[in-house]
């Protein structure tokens, strides 16, 4: 009921009758009168005209809305997290702009506790979101409270590729679009099908998920920030100073190129991460003080958009309507791909981190250091993947 109330005001209705249920969240809601109503034979007896709207109390709303965090999400702070300077840097500009990240290393790393601790420093969800991610775990039947935090999903390798995208006779959505506005934590990603890692690419750009079927096909909404992480091999000690790797290279490129050929073009962070030492300092700064970073960095998206995007996805028609480039920058930026050889959808992905950065240092335009920055970590995914590919 809550999705279809949900729809119904966004299409515009002004006057909608329902069943006397809890509708408190709907409170903020202008410009739409909700009634309640007992029963059909009411509504018949009122649209007849034979009883007045006002007869009882079923119109009254309750104002009050009570959100509640019950879900089992794991806290980390980040100033709890030893060395990984890079890696935390990645991760706030990767939650400030919707980015993905694929984070490489050896078991025991971190890459989980990373994952973890990078849901806490996404911001709140706004009263709308709260009511859009709601609505899509009733249409797949799964518990959520009206929490504004962002969801945090990480299927197993196992799921197949309908739990993880959606589908059904009756579609449901999946995993992808349960981490709606939230975090999609794929863990070992190379144990999981290539299919599955192939129906991500379209869902990863646009924001949506379309789940095919004999009728016709749906969408359902997938904004998400992916965080995935890998082994760098099946064994998972390649590069590692610890322990000799002991698969071949053929395995081990197989194993590589299953994970990084369909999306390696889609996440704008290759992280190769390295056991830190115990002697690795861990910085001051609180989740909670990042996440002031990240809100700030999302609400200007908001406002200089218009809408609910965020620099990752919005259409590439109104992010160049709205941030300029200096000529400057634009050559800089065609030189670098040019000499590292980038695909146009890398470069493109440059701008659009810039602009993150740029957010998140609170600049209304696109700095030169921001450039900098983002076409260091544009070179550093690319080399990083080279050397895993070696
Ligand atoms: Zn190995």
């Amino acid at each position: 009921m809550i999705p279809t109330i949900h729809q119904a005001i966004l299409l515009g209705f002004k006057r909608i009758y329902i069943p006397p249920i809890e509708i408190s969240l709907f409170a903020q809601a202008a410009d739409v009168e909700l009634i309640r109503m007992p029963d059909m034979p009411s509504l018949l007896s009122h649209l007849a005209g034979k009883t007045s709207l006002f007869d009882d109390d079923l119109t009254l709303l309750q104002p009050e809305i009570l959100y509640e965090d019950t879900e089992k999400i794991p806290h980390v702070c980040f100033s709890a997290i030893r060395g990984h300077e890079e890696a935390k840097r990645a991760l706030l500009l990767a939650a400030a702009g919707g980015h993905h990240v694929l984070m490489s290393g050896p078991p025991g790393c971190g890459k989980s506790l990373l994952a973890n601790a990078f849901h806490t420093i996404l911001p709140d969800l706004a009263h709308d979101e709260i009511l859009e991610v709601y609505s899509i775990y009733q249409m797949a039947k799964q518990a959520r409270s009206l929490s504004e935090r962002p969801p945090f999903r990480s299927p197993h390798h196992s799921s197949s590729e309908g739990a993880i995208i959606g589908g059904g006779r009756y579609p449901k959505p999946g995993e992808i679009s349960l981490a709606h506005r939230g975090v999609l934590f794929l863990d070992e990603l190379g144990h999981f099908p290539r299919r599955v890692i192939d129906t991500l690419r379209q869902p990863l750009e646009s924001g949506f998920a379309v789940v095919n079927r004999v009728e016709g096909s749906d969408q359902f909404p997938a904004t998400i920030n992916l965080i995935a992480a890998t082994n760098p091999c099946p064994c998972g000690y390649y590069g590692s100073h610890e322990k000799y790797c002991t698969c071949g290279d053929k395995v081990r490129l197989k194993y590589m190129q299953k994970i990084t050929g369909p999306i390696i073009d889609r996440v704008d962070f290759v992280l190769e991460m390295k056991n830190q030492g115990v002697l690795a300092q861990s910085t001051a700064t609180t989740s909670e003080e990042l996440r002031e970073l990240t809100a700030a960095a999302r609400d200007r998206q908001r406002i200089r958009y218009g809408a609910n995007y965020t620099n990752a996805i919005v259409p590439i028609k109104l992010f160049e309507e709205k941030t300029h480039f200096t000529s400057a920058q634009l050559a800089k930026i065609e030189t670098v791909s040019f000499q590292e050889k980038l695909s146009s959808r890398s470069t493109i992905k440059i701008l659009r981190l810039a602009r993150t950065i740029s957010d998140v240092a609170g600049d209304d335009q696109v700095t030169d250091t921001a450039v900098d920055e983002a076409l260091q970590w544009k070179i550093s995914a690319s080399r990083t993947h080279s050397s895993l590919m070696r």
